[in-house]
């Protein structure tokens, strides 16, 4: 089998083509995110010259509408992200014309990773997971009784307000909310509070007390997450999730905020670390999602 995976982000969309599993990819290419037009154009080429495909799986950032009897299913919605409010993700690349009937599936860039998290888990007693991407934006995948989230559209926890720490008087950079969480910590939101350049993040030292207002903040969307939908675990993702310390200070941070009120083994510092953990597939989790929705695309055509 050939899935063709596409991955939409904020700064990148990269396509692989997945050989039988959903993680061994061949043909991948990165293209930069500049206008809908010519990013999915690229996309559309390098799906014309793949090769033999039977299945698309395309996890998009968003908010997007993943609802396959809606009038705007495939369009990514309510951007902040220049020009790309209304795009009809599906149509430019492809899908209605040289791709028409190849089975395909469009989903969140967040959902599609909770998701193969949550199938390729080693505990088959577990049914829920979250996955959490930290970089351009901040975004939630909910997996709850073994099914993504979606409901009036998609959860959208990477805009829930934020409590500020005691120390941080930054206003966030959310042209909707300011002070939600993408408004406090996203790579923009990082650079800003520095007055660096998104791509100089990475020379940051590990000192920098901007490291300790991210992981408050991601600690503070991991409790409410945790006080809401009660996810049996929480993975990690996202550019600055490269961050290594991150992980040890956000569980430090979770332990500190939920205060010992739900108890669970899981939610001690002993076990907080098989709880709050990186992706498996660490920078390919986005990757690996879109190719599992191209799975499960071909699945579902096959039921029919
Ligand atoms: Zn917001």
């Amino acid at each position: 089998m050939r899935f063709a995976a596409i991955e939409g982000g904020g700064t990148t969309w990269v396509c692989a083509v997945a050989i039988n599993d959903i993680d061994n990819f061949q043909e991948k290419i990165t293209i930069p995110t500049t206008s809908p037009i010519e990013t999915l154009q690229q996309v559309r080429q390098w799906l014309s010259t793949v090769g033999q495909i039977d299945a698309i799986g395309v996890a998009s950032f968003g908010p997007i509408d993943a609802n396959p009897s809606s009038e705007t299913y495939g369009y990514i919605t309510s951007t902040p992200k220049p020009g790309w409010r209304n795009t009809n993700v599906l149509q430019l690349i492809g899908a209605y014309e040289e791709f028409h009937g190849v089975p395909i599936m469009f989903d969140t860039d967040v959902n599609a990773p909770a998701l193969a998290e949550f199938i390729h888990s080693v505990d088959t007693k577990r049914t829920s997971c979250a996955y959490i991407t930290v970089g351009t934006g901040v975004g939630v995948g909910l997996v709850v009784n073994g099914m993504t989230v979606k409901g009036l559209l998609h959860p959208e926890a990477g805009h829930i307000l934020m409590k500020p720490m005691s120390d941080d008087s930054f206003v966030g950079t959310c042209p909707f909310h300011g002070s939600c969480v993408e408004g406090m910590i996203s790579n923009g939101a990082l650079a800003t509070r520095l007055g660096l350049e998104r791509h100089e993040l990475a020379n940051v030292s590990d000192d920098n007390s901007v490291w300790d207002f991210c992981a408050f903040y991601i600690a503070q969307l991991c409790s409410n997450l945790i006080l809401i939908a009660s996810p049996e675990r929480i993975i990690l993702g996202g550019g600055i999730m490269k961050r290594r310390i991150l992980y040890e200070k956000t569980r430090a941070y979770v332990l500190q905020i939920l205060n010992s009120y739900v108890i669970n083994p899981l939610l001690t510092s002993e076990f907080i670390g098989d709880y709050i953990v990186q992706s498996q597939w660490e920078d390919e989790a986005g990757l690996v999602g879109a190719a599992y929705l191209a799975k499960k695309a071909l699945q579902i055509s096959k039921e029919r």
